[in-house]
Formats: C-alpha cells, structure tokens, sequence
C-alpha cells in the first residue's frame, strides 16, 4: 500500500482528480491518500494558501498528486505553486509532451520532454524598485543547481532509452549567468559518452521546435526559458488539457497537470482530465507500479484515438466524469 499526499486543487481541480482516482482504482493500485488542503479552500479554512500541514504531509510520504492551484491576487503571497518547489527543494520540471494519435494538431509523432530547472533564474523572486519608474530583477544561476539539472536530464535520458540531451541557453548575451550554465552543461554531458549532446541559443530553439521538432528529444534549461518552451511543446501535441509536470527533489516529487484551474469551467462536468490522468501515470512510474502506469495510458491513448467518450477539446460529447466512467472500464479489461 503506497501512502500519497493528495491536494485535490481549485477550480477544475476536484473534478480532474475524481476523475483520475477512478482511473488508478481501475488499474488494481492501492493508494492511502493523505488528503490536505491547499489554495483557496486553505485560504478561507486556515487563512493561509499554504498551510503547514501540506508541507508537514509531502516531507512525510515523499511523494504528492496534485490538482491545479488558483494563486489567490493581493494576499501577497507570490506563487503556491512555485513556494511549494522551493520548500521542498523540488528543482527537477519534467514535462514530456508526447502525441496521441487523434488528437487534433498539425504535427505528428512527437516525443519530446523538456527538463526545466525548478528552483532559480528569474524565479529566485529577488526583484525591487530603482525609484519610482525602474525595476530590476535578479536572474541568479548556480553552477551546483545547473550541474544537478543537467546531471537529471542525462539520468533521465539513461533510464529512459532516450539518445540525445540538447541544453538550451542565452549565454551570447547572459555571457555570465548562460555562461555558467552552459559550461556546466557540457562539464556534466562528458561524463555520459553513450548520450549525445548539443546546445541551442533559446530563440533558435522555439524556431527550431516548430519548424524541426522531431530532430529533438530530452532538453535541459534554466527555469523561464523551460517554463516558455514546455507550453510550447504543449502545443504541438494539442494543447494544455493533455501534458503532465513532475517537480522532482532529492527528498520529495510532485506530480500536476501542466495546466491551471481554468475557473470558469468548475463544476461543469466539462473539461479534460488527460493531463491529470497523466500526472498520476508519471506518479505511479516513479512509485514502481509501471505495469499500471502503462495500461492506464495505453486505455487513454486507445480512448482518445477512437474519439468516443472523450470531452469536447478532444472533439467528443463526454463530460469529466463520463470519460473517466469509460476509460476506468477499459483499464479494467485491458
Ligand atoms: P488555465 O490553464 O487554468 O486555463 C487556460 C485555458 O485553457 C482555459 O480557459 C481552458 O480553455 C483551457 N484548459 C485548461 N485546462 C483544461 C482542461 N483540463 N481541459 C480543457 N481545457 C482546459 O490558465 P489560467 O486561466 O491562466 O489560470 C487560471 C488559474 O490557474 C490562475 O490562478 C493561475 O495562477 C493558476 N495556475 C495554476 C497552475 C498550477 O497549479 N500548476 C498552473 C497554471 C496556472
């Protein structure tokens, strides 16, 4: 029996993640979720959106499943999202955005995954006033955070069959700070002979994604150009309904749907748990329950192509609850 955090998040949140505990109970895992509340609920319960009992509950188990977060405006707290990857020093982003055959898109087969640096770069929230009419923020690059990000990426390429690691950068310009990164980058690349790497100016990246995606695979970057070019990935597969994130740390992971809370659809039975299905196939992956992480996607993959019972960003009539109903049958027979 694995124990898991469980924050069911805001907005679409507790319908994706009723959705997807359906779709894990159907392929036979047995999870004891710990259930606690974060955002707007912990907001109006605790008056806090981050209550130390989310924290306390992921240092615990290790491991957390978790919904879109809505960031409250003006209770100046700056980002849940991005205090919960720095509390728990959760400075892996994986994203990998993968086709399904039958979703609409203009590009087919792609298979790309972008590892993002989780934990500094413009992210670091060191950002003040110069007067009244300038402001600076901080970019701040280490040469221990970019060597453990890119050591990740080839890690990850390893484990995964993967063949090549692009690192992605600004150092024609950020000569100091892209700099450091890059030189980390291909201080780490030489000690993975097997994987190939190469480096990529970050404008010609997005150029090149659109352009050539199929000549990439695993890429590693500091945290905004990842944060940019993930969502970009995201379209090419179809959109934001149907990519997954992990946030990875030595002591703890936590798994979401890449998109948000999407308020105007709560409680309408209306959009697509894909992603939040997929975050929990990464979960059960890294729990070690692979056989039922692929069945899941496989039923999902089998789902979406046959375009019945699938909701209407993917071209169908089901509702939420109605695609998760059909897609928990077939991971039962599958
Ligand atoms: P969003 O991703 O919530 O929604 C943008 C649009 O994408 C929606 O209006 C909808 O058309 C579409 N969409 C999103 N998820 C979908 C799904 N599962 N199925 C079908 N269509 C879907 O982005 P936003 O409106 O910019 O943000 C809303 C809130 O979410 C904000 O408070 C933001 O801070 C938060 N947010 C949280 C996370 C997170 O928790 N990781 C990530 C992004 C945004």
């Amino acid at each position: 029996m694995h124990e898991v955090t469980l924050i069911k998040g805001d907005g679409i949140g507790p319908e994706i993640t009723e959705a997807t505990l359906k779709v894990i109970d159907a392929a036979g895992v047995k999870i004891n979720w710990d259930e606690v509340s974060a955002g707007e609920a912990a907001l109006e319960e605790f008056g806090t959106p981050l209550p130390e009992a989310v924290i306390a509950s992921l240092k615990k188990n290790g491991i957390g499943l978790k919904g879109p977060l809505t960031t409250p405006i003006g209770s100046g707290f700056r980002s849940i999202n991005v205090a919960l990857r720095m509390e728990l020093d959760l400075y892996a982003n994986l994203r990998p955005s993968k086709t399904f055959p039958g979703v609409l898109s203009r590009y087919e087969d792609i298979d790309l995954v972008v590892v993002r640096e989780n934990t500094e770069d413009l992210y670091s929230g060191v950002e003040h006033m110069v007067g009244a009419d300038a402001a600076e923020s901080i970019k701040i690059i280490t040469r221990k955070a970019s060597e453990r990000i890119v050591r990740f990426a080839f890690d990850y390429a390893v484990d995964n069959g993967r063949k090549k690691v692009t690192a992605v950068h600004k150092a024609n310009i950020l000569k100091l700070s892209d700099g450091l990164f890059l030189e980390a980058a291909r201080d780490i690349a030489g000690k993975y002979p097997q994987i190939e790497f190469e480096d990529r100016i970050v404008d010609n990246m997005a150029m090149q994604l659109v352009l050539k995606p199929e000549q990439y695979d695993v890429m590693v970057m500091p945290n905004l150009y990842g944060d940019i070019l993930s969502d970009l990935c995201a379209g090419l597969v179809g959109g934001l309904g149907l990519v997954p994130g992990a946030n990875i740390g030595e002591e703890a992971a936590l798994f979401e749907p890449v998109h948000g809370s999407a308020p105007k659809y709560t409680g309408k039975n209306y959009v697509n748990p894909s992603a939040m299905i997929m975050a929990a196939v990464l979960m059960l992956a890294y729990l070690g329950e692979k056989e039922a992480a692929r069945r899941i996607e496989n039923a999902l993959a089998e789902q979406i192509k046959a375009g019945r019972d699938v909701t209407a960003d993917l071209g169908g009539t089901a509702g939420t609850k109605e695609m998760a109903a059909a897609l928990a049958e077939r991971i039962k027979v599958s």
